[in-house]
């Protein structure tokens, strides 16, 4: 088959391996109808994380139709379409039970072999899936794959970050950084009921997206006074950070009211938190941090897409062949004007 694949930093190449065979009898083969393009594959490409083996076909939001289920799987037959969260989970171990799915004992990342043990991933035309039944989730027949294919990292980590910053009825909420997640986070948090919602990027036409999305968009320079003009003078109940950056973090801080929860959905790279431990004690602040648990809100994210509520289809800036991906990492690397989220057709 052809995949799109990690050759080491800086390097990835349209071309063929060998095809996917199930390893067990839990697995299902699925034929892929759009794979993402995502803010975390580049932490490889640029060389910030340790990579994958070279030659791994990379790529982990995933939405498909099931070509061949194992022996053991109950739930799905060849022709569903199905989407997977980006990581497998088993659904019964301790961290499944606790709906931390991202913790699972046995589950794997889409896209990441290394010294040979790992799962390959979604950008080619096959990608196996261990753990099928208690992984992959059926799509709505009105969600058409190229939307679902949102659900499974995308909207399931901006609704987690919507959730973990406590965002409610009535609330007061931001939201920093309007790249593809955080502003799922705002239309997640519409849905968890906050009264406002702010869109906080220095970006004007994400700021715009984002107000399609029903949030009043603002530069991060005027985000505080904008925030606490809103809120009596106190700041935000909850602020979701979706930048991963010092900066991010410092402005979250600023926007938040004594007793606010923080939660960062952005990945950290730096070396210690940028807010001191005595200024979260003099805000009561919560701060709050990690990988999605995204098989735990698939089905929710699925149903948002499905209800139409809002315009998601426009958060994908570009649709392309699998073999444009080495130029899609290339223009996405150097955040190219308008390029926002990639989905690939394989
Ligand atoms: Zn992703
Ligand atoms: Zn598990």
């Amino acid at each position: 088959m052809q995949a799109v694949t990690f050759e080491g930093v800086g390097a990835v190449a349209y071309r063929t391996v060998a095809d996917p065979v199930l390893t067990g009898a839990d697995e299902a083969l699925v034929r892929m109808e759009a794979a993402g393009l995502c803010g975390s594959d580049l932490h490889v490409y640029r060389g910030r994380e340790p990579g994958p083996d070279p030659g791994t076909p990379l790529g982990h939001e995933l939405a498909g139709t099931v070509v061949e289920a194992g022996a053991a799987v109950r739930r799905f037959r060849p022709g569903e379409r199905v989407v997977a969260p980006f990581s497998t989970a088993c659904g019964d171990c301790f961290y499944c039970r606790h709906e931390l799915p991202a913790r699972c004992e046995r589950g794997a990342l889409f896209g990441f072999v290394s010294g040979g043990a790992g799962l390959a991933g979604c950008q080619a035309e096959l990608v196996r899936v261990p753990l099928a039944d208690a992984s992959l989730v059926a799509v709505p027949p009105s969600v058409p794959s190229e939307l679902a294919v949102l659900a499974g990292d995308v909207l399931a980590t901006g609704w987690f970050g919507a959730a973990s910053a406590g965002a409610a009825a009535g609330s007061t909420v931001a939201v920093i950084g309007c790249g593809a997640v955080g502003i799922s986070a705002v239309a997640a948090a519409r849905e968890l009921g906050a009264a406002t919602v702010f869109a906080i990027d220095p970006v004007a036409g994400r700021r715009a997206l984002a107000e399609r999305f029903g949030a009043r968009g603002v530069m991060p320079e005027a985000a505080p006074a904008a925030v606490r003009a809103a809120s009596d003078g106190r700041g935000a109940d909850a602020i979701v950070e979706a930048v991963g950056s010092p900066a991010a973090t410092a402005l979250g801080y600023d926007l938040a009211r004594p007793g606010a929860t923080l939660a960062a959905i952005g990945v950290h790279h730096e070396p210690a938190l940028a807010v001191a431990p005595g200024a979260l004690y003099d805000k009561n602040l919560t701060y709050r941090a990690g990988r999605c648990p995204a098989r735990a809100y698939l089905e929710r994210a699925l149903a948002l897409l499905a209800s139409e509520r809002y315009p998601f289809a426009e958060l994908v800036s570009h649709r392309l062949p699998l073999a444009a991906a080495p130029r899609a990492y290339a223009a996405f690397d150097r955040r190219e004007p308008g390029w926002s989220k990639v989905v690939f057709h394989p």
